[in-house]
């Protein structure tokens, strides 16, 4: 017997097509697609207002299949994490982050990552695969449904959605699409494209094709306002230099949602996290300011774990830092740490991944490179500045 098709892999236009090869109108897809997103209704029993035969039909051949769930911690905080198993030996984690006014889901893109960010725990885990639509999809289907569920209402509990868990989202754009799609999809979460954001370490060709596709709020990963750094800190930026990841930037804004890209920034103690680096940093906003950039930033306290070796900036450092961003007029705050009671912070996102490409050799191999060498900024002399 083949196994059924998980229908969570499909937006709704994929799900049209899939309904129509079975010799179905388009609305039965649109009334399907309602119940399982917007209901959350696995079984197709459940779906009284389909027609017998197409219910009898669907079951034959598909299903809504959920991830396994392995864990779930509460933070005191009352942010929640779940550990789901995506097979082979690998996890991947969720995490909802509840605030005053919305509630946040942060969903994972890949078991592990190939990036390899020194600060970031599944950097270090290695890659092993990329999520299928459906792995992504679930993610968010599990989570606002059992929300609801828990909270006992009907309301809509996630109002926002960041591409912030484990993996580089745009090292997997072809499966993440669907999923943005299935996101903003009126008869799926209807989230707004504001309130939908991809975090990329600054995959150039992807980015501009995300701003056809699908443009949503776009984060991108700084870090370091030198590529000599920024090197060490994010391998990816010798392929894809800080120049033309910030002209990509510009050009993004002509379709996003936002009128701003929100930049990340993880701020080290003695890496990254110096008055020069500010001011480096403000030299660069400053420059790319003129070509019709425009920014906020986002400090990220660094969230340890043991294999990195580094240590977060002290506190008074990320203020002061923050206030030189703020000062020359770039909008800048510091990320209040959530859940770091279950490691649900930023970077603490491990799952378990079976490593398949010796990332975490290289990983190892350079961490004791970057700490020896960590080059200092280049800051232009007074003159040279505009
Ligand atoms: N791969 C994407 C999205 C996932 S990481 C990206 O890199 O943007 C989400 C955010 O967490 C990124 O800004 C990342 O740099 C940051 N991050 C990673 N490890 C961290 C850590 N240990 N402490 C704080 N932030 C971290
Ligand atoms: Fe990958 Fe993002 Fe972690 Fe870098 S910070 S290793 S891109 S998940």
């Amino acid at each position: 017997m083949t196994t059924p098709v998980n229908l969570l892999d499909f937006d709704l236009d994929g799900l049209t097509s899939f309904c129509e090869g079975l010799g179905e109108k388009r609305f039965r897809a649109t009334q399907l697609f309602r119940w399982i997103h917007q209901r959350g209704v696995a079984d197709f029993g459940q779906m009284t207002d389909l027609a017998k035969a197409f219910r009898d039909k669907l079951a034959g051949v598909a299903e809504v299949r959920a991830l396994p769930i392995i864990s779930q911690h509460d933070s005191r905080d009352g942010t929640i994490k779940w550990l789901f198993d995506v097979g082979g030996g690998n996890a991947v984690e969720a995490v909802f982050i509840p605030e005053d006014d919305r509630g946040t889901l942060c969903v994972s893109s890949q078991a592990g990552c190939a990036v390899g960010c020194r600060f970031c725990s599944t950097g270090h885990q290695g890659f092993s695969r990329n999520l299928t639509t459906a792995e992504i999809t679930a993610q968010l289907w599990f989570a606002e449904h059992y929300l609801r569920q828990h909270l006992k209402t009907t309301e809509r509990v996630i109002s926002n959605v960041v591409m912030m868990g484990m993996g580089e989202p745009l090292q997997n754009y072809d499966r993440l699409i669907p999923s943005l799609r299935t996101m903003l999809d009126d008869h799926g979460y209807g989230l707004s494209r504001r309130r939908v954001t991809v975090s990329t370490s600054g995959v150039v060709p992807m980015m501009e094709r995300l701003a056809r596709d699908c443009s949503v709020a776009l984060a991108v990963s700084l870090h370091a306002p030198t590529d000599e750094l920024r090197d060490h800190l994010v391998p990816l930026n010798k392929k894809y230099p800080i120049d033309e990841l910030l002209r990509t930037c510009t050009a993004y804004l002509a379709s996003a949602p936002r009128d701003f890209i929100t930049f990340e920034y993880c701020m080290l103690d003695g890496v990254n996290d110096a008055p020069e680096h500010a001011q480096a940093l403000i030299e660069l906003m400053r420059t790319h300011g003129q070509r019709g950039l425009r920014g906020k930033f986002n400090l990220i306290p660094f969230n340890p774990f043991p294999a990195s070796g580094l240590k977060r900036s002290p506190m008074p450092r990320v203020l002061a830092f923050g206030k030189l961003l703020n000062d020359a007029g770039i909008v800048t705050t510091v990320r209040k740490t959530r859940g770091d009671d279950i490691d649900a912070a930023c970077g603490q996102l491990a799952g378990d991944v079976q490593d398949r490409t010796r990332v975490q050799d290289r990983v190892a191999r350079q961490r004791t490179v970057v700490l020896q060498q960590m080059p200092k900024p280049k800051v232009a002399a007074p003159r040279e500045r505009l």
